[in-house]
């Protein structure tokens, strides 16, 4: 059986010349009512006889995963607002829908149940890798947040649970279904893929070809020792290799690298660590640094920093002559910012894979 949101209106006429007999396609108006209904229901289609629909049915499927909780937090920049959503197999995955402003939203996808990246200020990475998602799966989050819960989708990063570079195959196949002008028809430069530094999954993405489609990586601090502490995957890619990937990864002339800082204070907040973020960047053609105000969790490293403290180190960042974008922080009431998705009891009741190879 294939999921029918996980492939491209090419990829599903191709399954359908080959599963079905002659006579039986009708791949087109299947593949607009996932994309236009978010649903799968062959039946409906006008002169699909019963023989036709039964066996569309044998070979294809469209489950959507069912919404299980849902919160949201209201300020005067919009409702930010966080799904909980149970896989086939009863995992919990989670997506958050956020106000950009002038009405337009980004909805923050998962990749993984899980992550085994391991960074100390996220929540996600205490739970561990559970499983990588299916490229459905994560198309899956678009069509619930466009049909189900009625959520008005513009971008859409790739920052939610999980590092996406590490389930390339997924999440590469999930950006051509997203992309894919006869279906959802989303451009690449409303996608943004979010890493902390998976070489190989990098080298994947350039060798993929998408010109338009942003990229950004998770800094959040200049010098190895404290990134690798916070982050563990930095052990086994220091600074100085994922520089220069990154200096080498260059899909178009006018390609702007996103650099995300969460700032923590006592941590990576002086100005020496202002100092080394403009070293770190200053072989990357273009960059823009996104500061983001450190989230505490239920275990938190430390306090979130004070809006001085924020503004402080932008000022230095900017000092050192770099482009700088302060991240509001939205939706910390409902666990629903950076670095605090994850669920608790999937936690307690992990059921850990073997490790799969790392950055
Ligand atoms: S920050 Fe991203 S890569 Fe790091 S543990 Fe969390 S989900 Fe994984």
């Amino acid at each position: 059986m294939i999921a029918v949101h996980g492939l491209t209106f090419e990829q599903l006429q191709a399954e359908a010349r080959a599963r079905l007999p002659r006579g039986h396609g009708r791949a087109r108006q299947i593949h607009r009512q996932v994309v236009r209904q978010g649903r799968f229901a062959p039946e409906e289609i006008d002169d699909l006889g019963p023989a036709s629909v039964a066996a569309w049915r044998a070979q294809f499927a469209m489950e959507l995963p069912q919404v299980v909780r849902s919160a949201q937090e209201e300020s005067e920049r919009g409702t930010t607002a966080k799904a909980v959503l149970r896989t086939d197999d009863g995992l919990e995955i989670e997506c958050v829908h956020i106000p950009m402003g002038r009405g337009r939203h980004t909805l923050c996808v998962s990749s993984q149940v899980g992550c085994k990246m391991g960074c100390t200020f996220c929540e996600t990475g205490r739970m561990g890798l559970i499983r990588h998602l299916r490229a459905d799966e994560i198309v899956a989050q678009v069509l619930v947040a466009r049909h189900v819960l009625g959520w008005d989708v513009r971008n859409i990063v790739f920052m939610g649970m999980g590092e996406a570079l590490d389930n390339a195959d997924a999440v590469l196949q999930a950006i051509r279904v997203l992309n894919d002008p006869s279906g959802l028809a989303i451009g690449q430069e409303r996608l943004t893929v979010c890493t902390v530094g998976h070489l190989a999954g990098l080298r994947r993405l350039q060798e993929a070809g998408f010109k338009r489609l942003n990229l950004s990586v998770s800094l959040n601090a200049p010098d190895d020792a404290t990134r690798s502490r916070m982050m563990p995957v930095n052990r086994k890619t220091p600074l100085s290799r994922l520089q220069a990937a990154l200096a080498a990864y260059r899909p178009r002339r006018n390609f702007t690298l996103g650099v995300n800082y969460c700032l923590m204070p006592g941590l990576n907040d002086t100005r020496g660590d202002a100092a080394g973020v403009a070293a770190f960047c200053a072989p990357i053609a273009r960059v823009l640094v996104n500061v983001i105000p450190y989230n505490p969790g239920n275990d938190p490293l430390t306090r979130a920093p004070t809006d001085a403290e924020v503004e402080r180190f932008i000022g230095w960042l900017r000092e050192e002559g770099l482009a700088v974008r302060k991240r509001v922080t939205k939706g910390r009431s409902v666990m629903a910012a950076c670095g605090q998705l994850g669920n608790v009891e999937l936690r307690r009741s992990r059921r850990r894979l073997p490790q799969v190879s790392g950055c």
